[in-house]
């Protein structure tokens, strides 16, 4: 049992990560400016603090309100295209919240600190799949600010102490297999939400972009990983820095799918055909992103177990089935 804040933990990832938590009988309290984040993905059993991370007064008012074992800090600027209109923004905004919260974290004698990251920030990588010691390269502002982040908390380690993980997600998908939590985002970027909604008849046609790449049906490679599992791999990683050394991981299930392959697990999961139309590459995209998870599984004992494909459409399928408005369609998220 542990007490542990979770900033963003009303947004995707870090709302699994909260119910994981739970789940396991540790006490939660999430910061989270609900900008992005919902509300009503805010698990009951979980103390809901509504403030910004800029504001360092109310940061500090948390961190001496509980005392805590942990951080995990998930709330950022996350979107890729937005980073490169408004690069400063996201650099300053991401990097300084990330340290401005273990500066923090350790005054309050907070010693472990789990940093959500992304393979974002290794650009386009000579290598597949992507083991840790890949060169770091981002070619997004996004990228540059979680590795500048990852990289000022290797300083807090070695001159505070403050020991800490980062996880580089690949691709986070799915839902909750229980039905109580979802992926919401607005605006939707994501392959997996936008042909759910694109076969639900809640979006438009999906976009599939570019058909030329190197890959065996032309269209790229990307390695799905359900938040579920992710999930799991930040509570093994926090278990791990009680006695541990600070650590960075990549985190996916090691198999890449191609955009046509998921396009037809949706197809088998909804039972109808995918409505989409062919576009050109989106700037920036690699033709293939696998991870090697390898240093993960070794270190903590972490698999997948929801890492089939079918798994990660099948339960974002049922999610979005049942709550078509997303949050959005629940009472507390109306008033609010
Ligand atoms: N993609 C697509 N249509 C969309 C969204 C994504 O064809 O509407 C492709 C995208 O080019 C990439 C893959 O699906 O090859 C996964 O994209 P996503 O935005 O979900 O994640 P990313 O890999 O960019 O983090």
């Amino acid at each position: 049992m542990g007490r542990y804040l979770v900033t963003g933990g009303a947004g995707y990832v870090g709302s699994h990560v909260v119910l994981a938590l739970l789940d396991r009988g540790d006490e939660v309290v999430v910061l989270d400016n609900l900008r992005q984040g919902h509300r009503c993905a805010v698990m009951t059993g979980a103390e809901l603090v509504v403030g910004d991370l800029a504001e360092r007064a109310v940061v500090r008012e948390v961190l001496a309100g509980w005392r805590f074992d942990g951080i995990l800090h998930f709330a950022a600027l996350s979107l890729v295209g937005e980073s490169m209109r408004e690069p400063l923004r996201y650099i300053a905004e991401n990097v300084g919240n990330t340290l401005w919260l273990a500066e923090e974290a350790v005054k309050a004698g907070v010693m472990r600190f789990v940093l959500s990251s992304t393979a974002a920030l290794f650009g386009m990588p000579q290598r597949v799949p992507i083991d840790e010691d890949e060169s770091k390269d981002p070619v997004s502002a996004y990228g540059e600010s979680k590795l500048m982040a990852e990289r000022g908390l290797e300083w807090a380690d070695r001159c505070l102490g403050l020991r800490s993980a980062a996880l580089r997600y690949f691709n986070a998908a799915g839902a909750d297999p229980g039905g109580r939590l979802g992926e919401d985002h607005d605006p939707e970027t994501h392959l997996i939400p936008n042909a759910v909604n694109a076969v639900l008849g809640l979006g438009p046609p999906l976009t599939i972009f570019g058909t030329d790449y190197d890959t065996p049906d032309g269209t790229a490679i990307r390695d799905y990983v359900h938040v579920s599992d992710l999930a799991d791999a930040h509570l093994r990683v926090l278990d791990r820095l009680k006695d541990g050394p600070s650590c960075r991981y990549n985190v996916g299930s090691g198999t890449g799918a191609s955009v046509l392959e998921v396009i037809a697990a949706v197809e088998r999961a909804a039972g109808r055909p995918v409505p989409h139309v062919l576009g050109p590459r989106r700037e920036g995209d690699p033709a293939v992103l696998v991870a090697s998870n390898a240093r993960l599984r070794r270190d903590t004992g972490w698999a997948p177990k929801l890492g089939a494909l079918d798994d990660i459409v099948g339960t974002a399928y049922a999610w979005r089935a049942r709550n078509p408005k997303g949050y959005r369609g629940t009472m507390a998220e109306a008033v609010a």
